[in-house]
């Protein structure tokens, strides 16, 4: 007799309507989840984080407010990523809450933890450092993803980060010259030459996998090592493209250029 018919590893959208599912058909269900991550990348690094900042901004400048209050109305003056990081985390921990609520009430038990398999049935779960054993007839893995860190690139958290990091931003860094892929939309925020220096980027699917990559990783490798040791070589380039870049910034990426922008696409979406 195992300890649960279903054990589901991971508690984003995928693990947690598994779990839900077999509990409405009266299975016994535990959910295994890290610290901090109950409702997964949706929850708490992806979706509700991104789109809260979003929002955050169009809130504190006040722009989707001046049709009612005026053109000269705003909710805060100086707007800082500290107030940003704020409202996220108040929106991510409710909604943390609210997958929480949802599990309890469908009588499904939350293991906090990183689950590893041991055995065909059997999951070892490690809350930092205290293990246990729980047995289950079937396993659902919905151990989702994470952010893509080449080998090549020491992200730091402070001046180099992912779209995980920038959840916990505490500080935008400023007048710093940039190398980045050029890949998605970084052409537009980069200016090859005048605000940092773009790194070629042919991506291809990576073995059966099917991770997605630079085509040949270590001409990849040589291309950004070139381009950093171009800015450390010649510190007053590095120091001109950086002022570049902040009044780039200043110009095209204010926070109310930003809010304006948003409400743009909303427009366009819904008319
Ligand atoms: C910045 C960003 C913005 C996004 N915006 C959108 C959007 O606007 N709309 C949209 O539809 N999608 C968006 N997504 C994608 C969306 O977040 C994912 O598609 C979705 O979260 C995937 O759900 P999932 O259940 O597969 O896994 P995840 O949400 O990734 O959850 C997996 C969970 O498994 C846990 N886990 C992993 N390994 C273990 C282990 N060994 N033991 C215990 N737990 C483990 C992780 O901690 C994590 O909580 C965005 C993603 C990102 C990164």
């Amino acid at each position: 007799m195992y300890d649960y018919d279903l054990v589901v590893i991971g508690s984003g959208p995928g693990g947690q309507k598994a779990a839900i599912a077999a509990a409405k058909l009266d299975r016994r269900v535990a959910v295994v989840e890290r610290p901090e991550m109950l409702g997964g990348v949706c929850v708490n690094t992806g979706t509700i984080p991104s789109k809260t900042l979003r929002e955050a901004i169009l809130y504190l400048t006040g722009v989707d407010q001046r049709e009612i209050y005026g053109q000269s109305y705003r909710v805060k003056d100086d707007i800082t990523v500290a107030d940003l990081t704020a409202r996220t985390r108040h929106v991510v921990s409710r909604e943390s809450d609210v997958v929480r609520s949802q599990l309890a009430r469908n009588r499904v038990t939350i293991l906090q933890g990183t689950g590893y398999f041991v055995g065909p049935h059997s999951i070892e779960i490690d809350d930092g450092g205290r293990t246990r054993k729980v047995t289950a007839d079937k396993v659902v893995i919905a151990t989702g993803t994470r952010p893509a860190r080449p080998a090549s690139v020491e992200f730091d958290e402070r001046t180099i980060i992912d779209s995980d990091g920038i959840v916990n931003l505490e500080a935008m860094a400023c007048e710093a010259a940039v190398v980045a892929t050029a890949t998605g939309g970084i052409p537009e925020v980069v200016d090859d030459g005048v605000t940092g220096l773009l790194v070629p980027y042919d991506p291809v699917e990576q073995g059966a996998s099917g991770e997605v990559g630079p085509a040949d990783p270590a001409q990849f490798a040589r291309d950004i090592a070139e381009r950093v040791n171009i800015l450390v070589a010649d510190p007053a380039r590095a120091a001109a493209m950086g002022r570049a870049g902040r009044r780039r910034v200043i110009e095209r990426f204010n926070w109310e250029g930003a809010a304006r922008r948003t409400i743009e696409v909303y427009e366009s979406v819904t008319r």
